[in-house]
């Protein structure tokens, strides 16, 4: 059997609703978990190094600019306690491109308490995986994070971020050409990176999932509701190919999708 976590990064408070339910409506009708990387104050100033609004940043609604909780979207937060399928994970606190990748504990411990108050604020669950903005740890940000989530979904980890008590499991992850690997209760899964992309040829995109999850006991599908609606309209060729791999991983006998919880818990085989 091989298994299958969906991570989809970025959801903040002006994420449109209909956006998600759009995407993964089919998902969720056949009760697929639809992991949600949420950014709990969202930072609507960050723009990227060349000055332009990062790509998640590009929708707006009446809450305005500046830091804006995601329980002031009520409707957001409405639809997605709603549709139970949906699991949020914590996603930095503003998603400033080095929040983790700092080294005062103080400062880290600040944003990690701040958006795990925020998100149970807005009445969803403690999330049990945390993802850091942009792949981004220092030392420091990563022992955090290791002390208050069970599961840590990044796209790699760097040997010089992690404390030397976890060198000798990172050698034996390395040495086997594990995807993913455990210290203590603490599950550290990778991801191939976005396949789900406007820059690949459509019809390479589930010839390159299925490729993915034949190649390991357990994959991240990590996707990003914003690259489906560039400019603000919907791509309805890409949001199809994203159909498509929701009826693949429903009807392959040999696929089971699972939740970050279902990780956390212990009840999936990491390698
Ligand atoms: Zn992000």
């Amino acid at each position: 059997m091989k298994y299958v976590v969906l991570r989809d990064d970025d959801t903040h408070a002006l994420t449109p609703v209909n956006y998600l339910e759009q995407l993964y409506r089919p998902f969720l009708d056949r009760g697929m978990s639809v992991g949600l990387a949420t950014i709990p104050h969202v930072d609507t100033r960050i723009t990227l190094a060349n000055g332009q609004a990062e790509l998640y940043l590009r929708v707006k609604n009446e809450l305005g600019e500046g830091r804006i909780p995601i329980g002031r979207n009520k409707p957001l937060v409405d639809y997605l306690r709603a549709n139970p399928g949906f699991e949020i994970l914590q996603h930095g606190c503003h998603h400033n491109f080095h929040e983790f990748a700092c080294e005062d504990p103080s400062v880290i411990i600040e944003k990690l308490e701040e958006g795990n108050k925020l998100l149970l604020e807005a009445g969803f669950e403690k999330p049990t995986t945390f993802v850091a903005p942009h792949d981004r740890f220092s030392r420091v940000g990563l022992h955090e994070v290791a002390k208050r989530f069970r599961v840590i979904s990044a796209f790699w980890f760097e040997l010089r971020k992690l404390s030397p008590l976890w060198w000798p499991n990172y050698a034996f992850k390395k040495f086997f050409s594990m995807a993913h690997w455990q210290v203590g209760n603490l599950k550290l899964l990778t991801h191939p990176g976005s396949l789900v992309t406007h820059t690949y040829a459509y019809d390479s995109i589930l010839p390159r999932i299925k490729e993915n999850i034949a190649r390991r006991k357990l994959t991240v599908i990590m996707t990003h509701w914003w690259e489906f609606y560039r400019e603000n309209r919907p791509d309805d060729a890409l949001i199809d190919v994203l159909h498509q791999i929701a009826n693949y991983l429903a009807t392959d006998p040999n696929v089971k999708m699972v939740s970050f919880r279902d990780i956390a818990d212990g009840k999936v085989p990491l390698n």
